[in-house]
Parts: structure tokens; sequence; C-alpha cells
């Protein structure tokens, strides 16, 4: 674009997955543009964002073209699992489970986003982005239409560099949408997290939980050990996700208005406190060590921006927005919005009219946060402790998953990325119905805690799938799962038909 070597066509703040997968992904399409990543931080430590669903395995091997590099050095995941657990759990074998009876039908994987990243951004180094690293962006200054302007320091020196179009990719720490007070936290979804890695984990599929339970063990077909297990409580849910070499990496999300994480020395022994009130967890954790050094915390994680592009910036995956860890959707809307601001800058770079794809982009993902988190994540704590509720809308929200969401990159490739979910015209219905059907079950649990009745087929029951497809098939399922809820509405929903009573009344969990 210029001679001056501080000038260039994109500037990206970030070199983690959303900054370098944009930076791949423009450097293949437009070989000659001129790119840089600045990345804060010398090397990628562990981070959260481990688990891969299928848009995102999707983007990683087909859009990116991981698969090989995918299966060699990161896990085969097997779908997600989840457990509860109640008064009459003494043991991991008496706990009700859902999950799928065999392997996953549609790849995805448990990776260890240290070495991930480090692949992604060094494929883009080597297609010609220039990596700035370790440099930390201060402050930019946005110009409409012109060149942006990136103040930065690397190993104590202050530069400053200019580019046409910035890419705003420094995930949580969202440098544009805090700098210009785009940033909103989500008042309605008062979660937090805490997470560490472990070792010495015990195995889900090994020969002493087998020889000790060997009914549970053979219930099911496939492996349990690499899917996502979930341990699930009233207003809280846990992750296990075992990685590549051995360490497992476990984290605890809660809503802060209802759980607290009990007192003690360290995160990782307040984790492991906290835990073992589920007889599962309890059970995996008993020879567990702590990774050294690997102990986090993070509250309020749900926000979003309210601006996601003009004409010269764009966000991309966490400083964009953050919805809620549950399903692990958090590397699908990466997916979407490096997609759509490759097409953005691609465009502009092809010497179109970029204004109508600015205003569509914030359109479309404004819309697509909102109604992702109305249609899933509200007031989802409140079902998270029971297992009949939560079976129903995971067989649902799964089922509307696979024949709204999988199969659209399923069937038509790359190009079905552009669309972020529930930004399309056809997406209102099931949006409507999604929002409805859990909102239901929330109240139908708010009720069953007032009535005492909360979780009581929380033992002895298994709820496995034979798994979804991405096909009409799975049209039948997702009927099976709705008259199992409609049962259920006339069976006790009417109950609470016409009662609305606000969360603040359920009383506070202590464990
Ligand atoms: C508790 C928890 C669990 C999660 N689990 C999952 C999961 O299982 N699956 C899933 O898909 N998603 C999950 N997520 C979400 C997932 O972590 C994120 O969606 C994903 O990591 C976003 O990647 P990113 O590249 O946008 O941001 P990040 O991975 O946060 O990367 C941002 C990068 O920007 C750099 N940076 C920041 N500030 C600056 C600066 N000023 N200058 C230069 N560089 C800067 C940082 O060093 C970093 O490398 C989880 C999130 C949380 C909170």
């Amino acid at each position: 674009m210029d001679s001056d070597t501080n000038i260039y066509d994109v500037v990206i703040l970030g070199g983690s997955l959303a900054g370098s997968s944009t930076g791949l992904l423009l450097s293949r399409r437009f070989p000659g543009c001129k790119i840089a990543v600045i990345e804060k931080s010398a090397d990628f430590g562990r981070r959260v964002g481990e688990a891969t669903v299928e848009v995102s395995g999707f983007f990683l091997s087909r859009v990116l073209g991981l698969t090989q590099y995918l299966n060699e050095n990161h896990l085969n995941k097997q779908g997600m699992r989840f457990w509860f657990s109640n008064d009459q759990t003494s043991q991991l074998d008496q706990c009700s489970e859902v999950g799928g009876r065999y392997l996953a039908r549609m790849p995805a994987w448990q990776v260890d986003r240290s070495t991930l990243d480090l692949e992604v951004l060094s494929q883009a180094e080597r297609s010609g982005v220039q990596v700035i690293r370790p440099a930390k962006v201060n402050r930019v200054r946005l110009a409409d239409g012109g060149l942006q302007t990136v103040d930065l320091e690397t190993l104590g020196v202050r530069r400053t560099v200019r580019a046409r179009w910035v890419v705003d990719a420094t995930g949580f720490t969202a440098l544009l949408a805090r700098q210009n007070g785009w940033f909103h936290r989500n008042a309605e979804h008062p979660t937090s997290a805490i997470w560490t890695r472990w070792k010495k984990v015990k195995d889900f599929d090994g020969l002493e939980l087998a020889g000790r339970f060997p009914e549970w063990a053979s219930a099911c077909k496939g492996v349990r050990g690499t899917a996502t297990n979930h341990f699930m409580g009233d207003g809280w849910w846990a992750w296990c996700i075992p990685l590549k070499g051995g360490e497992t990496s476990i984290g605890v999300v809660f809503d802060h208005r209802r759980v607290e994480i009990p007192p003690g020395d360290s995160i990782p022994e307040r984790l492991r406190t906290f835990l073992s009130q589920h007889p599962v967890p309890r059970e995996l954790l008993a020879e567990a060590e702590p990774v050294d050094g690997d102990a986090n915390w993070r509250s309020h994680l749900a926000y979003c921006s309210s601006r996601f592009a003009g004409d010269g910036f764009v966000l991309v995956g966490d400083a964009a927005g953050f919805l809620d860890p549950f399903y692990s959707p958090g590397m699908d809307w990466l997916s979407y919005t490096v997609s759509r601001a490759v097409e953005l800058i691609g465009n502009h770079l092809e010497g179109q009219d970029t204004k109508p794809l600015v205003g569509r982009f914030n359109q479309d993902f404004c819309k697509s946060y909102d109604r992702w988190f109305k249609a899933i994540y509200k007031d989802k704590y409140d079902v998270f402790g029971d297992f009949e509720l939560m079976s129903i809308a995971f067989h649902l929200d799964l089922g509307m998953y696979y024949a709204g969401v999988v199969s659209q990159p399923v069937e038509r490739g790359e190009r079905a990325l552009l669309e972020p979910v529930f930004s399309t015209p056809p997406s209102a219905v099931p949006f409507r119905l999604m929002s409805f059907y859990n909102r239901r079950l929330a109240r139908m649990a708010r009720d069953r805690r007032r009535r005492g009745t909360a979780g009581k087929h929380n033992n002895g029951r298994r709820f496995l799938l034979n798994g979804f497809l991405p096909e009409r098939s799975t049209g039948s399922d997702i009927l099976k799962a709705f008259t199992r809820y409609m049962k259920l509405e006339l069976a006790e929903g009417w109950r609470s038909w016409f009662v609305q009573e606000p969360l603040e009344n359920t009383p506070p969990i202590r464990p």
C-alpha cells in the first residue's frame, strides 16, 4: 500500500486464534496484502477455549485446513456428556447421565490452545503476515474511511503503525470496544468461572472404574473420556476436557448471584472442595494434582460490543462479545466473526463499496448475539441441576443446532459461515421456538425447586442418544424431543403456566 514500513493494509491486534486465523485467511486470499499481527505475549500459555464443536470443528478443519495437524496434535472429541447428582447418589455409577451411546458422527477436537494458536500464527507468518511480538497495543485512533493509527509498545520501545484496516482480536481485553465505550456487560447473565488443569485425573474408560462399576462401564459403547464431560449442579456446571499429553482442564462456571465457591488456600483447592459435592468429579479427582501456576478466575463472563465494524475497523472473536462457555459456542462465534471480517476487508481490497457490508455486519452480529443469548442461555442456570429438564433441553438444543446450524456449512461449505447464527430471516422461527421452550423449562425448574422436587431423577437414570446427523432425519429426533417436552408441560408444566415469579425468590445455593 505504501513504501513507509509503518503503513499496512491491515493491522491485527492480538495473535491468538481469532487474530491469527484472520491474518492467515486474508494472506491466502490476497498474497500481496501487507498485514501485521501485534501480539502482547511472548509465548501462548494454556488458555480456555479447548473444546471445539461442529461449526468450529468445520472452521478449523475445512476452512483453515488443519485436519491432519489436529489429528496428530490434539484429541478427537466424542461429543458432550452430562452428569447429575442428588442426595441419593453417593458414588459415580448412581449419577444420572446424558450423552452419546456411541462415538460422535461429526468431527470436533479437544485442543490445547497454546499449541493450536501458535500453529495458526506460524502458518500466517509463513504465508506473509508480519508478526510483531511481544508488543502491546496501547491505543488505537480510528479514522472513518482513512488510515487508522495504532500506538504500541514493544520491549520498552514505543512505536506507531498505521493501517487502512484494524482488526481487534484482543479477546476479553476488547480493546476497541472498551476504548470507544461500546463494551456492555450482559447484566441478565451474571456468571463467573474458576478453572485449572490437572494431572492424574482418573481414566473414565479405564479398567479401575470398569472393574468397580461394570454395568456403568458397559452402558456406553463409545468413549466417555474424550467427550467434554459436564458435572451439573443447581446454578452451576463444570467442564472436564482432556488434553493431548495427559492433562485435563477442569473448571466451574456459576451464576454468582446464587453460588459461592468455598474459601480455601488456592484456586485448585477451592475448586476441588466445591466439586467434591458431586460424586463424579470427586471420584475422578481423587488422586489428581493441579498443574503448578495454572489457576484462573474470571468474573462477569458475558458481554458484547454495541459496534462490530466501521469503515476501517472490525472486531472478531471475544473482542466482539462473549456469551457463555456452556455448549462451547466461543469458537463458533469466532468462526463467524472472522469469516465476515475477511469478507468485509476482502471486498474493500477488491475495490468494492464497503458501506452496505459494514451496516449489515453490525446488524447481523448484534441480532445474532441477542438471539443466541435469549434462545439458549437466558435463565439456563436454573435448569442445569435437573436431569429430566436438562435432558430435554439438551435433546432439543442439540437437534436444533444440527438441523439449523451444523447442516449449513455441511451443505453449503464455508459461505455458510458468513451468516451468523439466528441472523437470517428463516431463523426467526427456530429462535422463537427455542426461546419459548428454554424459558418454560427454566420456569418449571424454579417451580420444582419451590416444591422440593428439583433433581428427583438425578440418580439412576441414563439418557443416551445415538447421535444427530446434519440431515433431514434429524427432524424426527427433534419431534421426539419436542414430544417429551410437551408431555412434561401436560404432566406438570401447567402448574407454572400463569405464574410469573422473579429469580430472586429462589433460595440461594451454598454447597
Ligand atoms: C471459562 C471459559 C471457558 C471456555 N471454554 C470454551 C470452549 O470449551 N470452547 C470454545 O469454543 N470456547 C470456549 N471459551 C471461549 C474461548 O476461550 C474464546 O472464544 C476464544 O479463546 C477466543 O479467542 P480470541 O482469539 O478471540 O481471544 P483470546 O484467545 O483471548 O486471544 C486474545 C489475544 O489478544 C492478545 N492481546 C490482548 N490485549 C492485547 C494488546 N493490548 N495488545 C496486543 N495483544 C493483545 C492476548 O495476548 C491474546 O493472545 C471459553 C471461555 C471461557 C471464559
